[in-house]
């Protein structure tokens, strides 16, 4: 199946845009703020919130960075306006992480002081490890003033030690396996070891207090979130369960009918064909899931 993914993945460039689309369209709102609130709706309608992300990464001019944020500052405008159940989800290196970190801290920073007034949410996502510090980092300068929460990636050897330094603080975290092709020697691979790694520190999570985001489509991995939930008995407000726009929805709506609050991953933007292209490549494995999505039975 590897190779069979990889071929995928490294023809896709190949592909007709309107090809790519058609695979995409499960998974990305579409191109404008208004596809983003009408799937915002539908799933706040179906009892799921949303974490909205406008599509894009590493950028290489400081203007860009800005019109990224000014899109993010529109977007928490329109989900108060509209009275959506949303929050946002952003990435460092559209902030300009890669240029200057301050930089990127200062355009992160009105984001999240917008976010903040508005009783709204910001998520600093987790890229590959070059960010990884820097993503802590500039978390550590705002989680004392701003609501903002970011993520640890169960897959880092590191991210055991980095829990260390972030729950005394009683963060906001959300928990995910990670999507990076990172090397041997800084993470693991056996995705067993991956699992019970995730299982390991969402346990400490809970057990700490924190506010957890459990985002994961794996059901072994749902499954043992449910039985940490209980045997720790967990109150409904320290967690949230994650998944993304498109991905095992049935898996979705049995953990929404069973009480549990469930937020939908929603992608949106211009840079969608970049980004599907882009993540097919540096995860062959999705390109397996979307034929396979494709082909089989619902
Ligand atoms: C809300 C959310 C936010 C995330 N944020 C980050 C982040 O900030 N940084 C980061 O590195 N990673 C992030 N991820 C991605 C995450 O790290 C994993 O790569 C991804 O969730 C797949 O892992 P899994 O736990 O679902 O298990 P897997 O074993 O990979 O997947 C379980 C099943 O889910 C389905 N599935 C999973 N992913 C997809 C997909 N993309 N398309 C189609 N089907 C799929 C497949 O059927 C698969 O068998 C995020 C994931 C979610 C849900």
């Amino acid at each position: 199946m590897d190779i069979v993914n990889r071929i995928i993945a490294e023809t896709l460039p190949l592909v007709p845009k309107p090809i790519v689309g058609y695979f995409s369209s499960r998974y990305i709102a579409g191109e404008t703020i208004d596809d983003a609130v009408e799937t915002t709706r539908r799933l706040n309608a179906q009892g799921a919130c949303v974490t909205i992300d406008v599509l894009g990464e590493h950028i290489v001019h400081r203007e860009e960075a800005s019109t990224y944020a000014e899109h993010y500052l529109h977007i928490l405008d329109v989900i108060n306006a509209e009275k959506l159940d949303a929050n946002i989800s952003l990435k460092p290196t559209q902030m300009g992480l890669k240029l200057d970190r301050k930089f990127c801290l200062e355009t992160i920073g009105k984001i999240a002081e917008k976010a903040t007034g508005l009783n709204n949410f910001m998520c600093i996502d987790m890229e590959d490890n070059s960010c990884t510090e820097d993503t802590l980092w500039l978390y550590e300068q705002l989680k004392d003033s701003c609501s903002v929460g970011t993520v640890l990636q169960a897959y880092m050897r590191r991210s055991d030690a980095d829990l260390d330094r972030l729950i005394p603080h009683q963060v906001n975290l959300r928990l995910c396996k990670g999507i990076y092709v990172e090397p041997y020697a800084i993470a693991y691979k056996d995705r067993e070891i991956i699992r019970f790694n995730f299982l390991h520190l969402l346990e400490r999570l809970l057990q700490s207090g924190c506010y957890v985001g459990i985002a994961t489509h794996d059901e072994f991995l749902v499954w043992g979130a449910l039985h940490l939930l209980k045997k720790l008995e967990v109150p409904k407000d320290r967690y949230e369960f994650q998944m993304l726009l498109g991905v095992e929805e049935r898996l979705r709506e049995i953990l929404i009918r069973d009480g549990h609050k469930l937020r939908v991953y929603v992608p949106f933007g211009m840079h969608w064909h970049a980004y599907s292209v882009r993540r097919l490549k540096e995860n062959p494995q999705i390109a397996g899931y979307v034929l396979h999505n494709l082909f089989k039975k619902n």
